[in-house]
């Protein structure tokens, strides 16, 4: 595959004031960061990886006839790699920019920190012991020096907070965590849009399971999230639908599109649920990484799609076990 050149993959309005920037990171991954533009403010939901700012958002903003520099407010959804790491470059582009985070995400800033995120999740499915992610944990610290990858926010956000941009635009924060302890979505009244990030993951499909920490903190986002009367719902990502609509190529879901992603996002919340909850019953002694393997397929069955060696899946389903008390591995 030749080189990737244009790394904007889109970049148009989808709601009153409210703009998705689709964005490429490296030559597979995409993401979608968002632009709120109000009367006097302009705020950006996500800046991406470290490159993200100058090779996708820069360009993504010129094609709307807008320069980063006007950008007065940067919302991030959460701490990780793909949403919170451009913070640094983006306050070098664009320096009357602030930045605020949910203060639950701060820590994953520091790379041992993210590395105990996704191993604590092996842990839970069976797949390593708990000192063997220790022992990694401790080799991504000694190899990265534990130097944090995106500066300390200049502020924090917490549900209920309200960003008004002038002209009756405002942006209000739901906490919705689940996926991380700090995720939050955005809802944008005036646009009847939600923002979401990686708060709400859809359904299963390959790579793009629920990406989860919390099982229990994910069920009641997805069921908060349910009772918001919106037009448009911005995921990050191309988070699928279940089968047999599946994975539909933007993030953009409208009308009865944006409905069914809300439902979808439930009832696979439940499916992970019931088939790990039933795979305990079915046999309460059965090692930890074979239970968690029923679950899966328990689950897949429900759903309608094979979830075989999806770690994502296996992480949830061994998250579960842990809530009703099923034995480590
Ligand atoms: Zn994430």
């Amino acid at each position: 595959m030749a080189d990737r050149t244009d790394w904007v993959e889109r970049a148009e309005w989808v709601a009153d004031g409210v703009a998705m920037l689709e964005i490429w990171y490296g030559q597979t991954a995409i993401m979608a960061c968002y632009l709120v533009e109000g009367a006097s403010r302009r705020a950006i939901i996500d800046t991406g990886t470290t490159a993200s700012p100058a090779q996708g958002l820069v360009p993504a903003l010129a094609r709307l006839g807008r320069r980063i520099e006007d950008i007065d407010l940067v919302l991030n959804t959460h701490g990780h790699v793909d949403h919170a790491w451009g913070n640094g470059e983006f306050k070098r582009l664009a320096p009357r920019a602030t930045t605020s985070l949910h203060a639950a995400d701060i820590a994953l800033r520091h790379p041992d920190v993210l590395a105990r995120f996704w191993q604590a999740r092996r842990v839970a499915a069976g797949d390593v012991t708990t000192e063997g992610a220790e022992a990694h944990a401790r080799q991504v610290e000694a190899l990265s020096g534990a130097e944090p990858h995106f500066p300390e926010p200049d502020a924090t956000h917490a549900g209920g907070d309200v960003f008004d941009l002038g002209g009756g635009q405002v942006v209000e924060v739901i906490h919705t965590p689940g996926h991380t302890p700090g995720s939050c979505s955005f809802h944008v009244p005036r646009a009847r849009a939600l923002l979401s990030g990686d708060s709400l993951t859809g359904s299963a499909g390959i790579g793009r399971f629920p990406l989860l920490s919390d099982v229990v903190a994910y069920r009641q986002t997805v069921l908060a999230v349910q009772r918001l009367d919106v037009e448009f719902v911005g995921p990050a990502h191309r988070y699928p639908f279940r089968p047999p609509l599946g994975v539909v190529e933007t993030p953009a879901r409208r009308g009865d599109l944006a409905r069914r992603f809300l439902a979808d996002t439930l009832t696979t919340a439940l499916d992970v649920e019931a088939g790990a909850i039933e795979a305990w019953q079915a046999d309460r002694h059965a090692p930890r990484a074979a239970m968690v393997t029923e679950a899966v397929r328990r689950t897949g069955e429900r759903i309608g799609v094979d979830l075989a060696g999806n770690e994502h899946a296996r992480a949830a389903a061994g998250l579960w076990l842990d809530v009703v008390g099923a034995p480590a591995a």
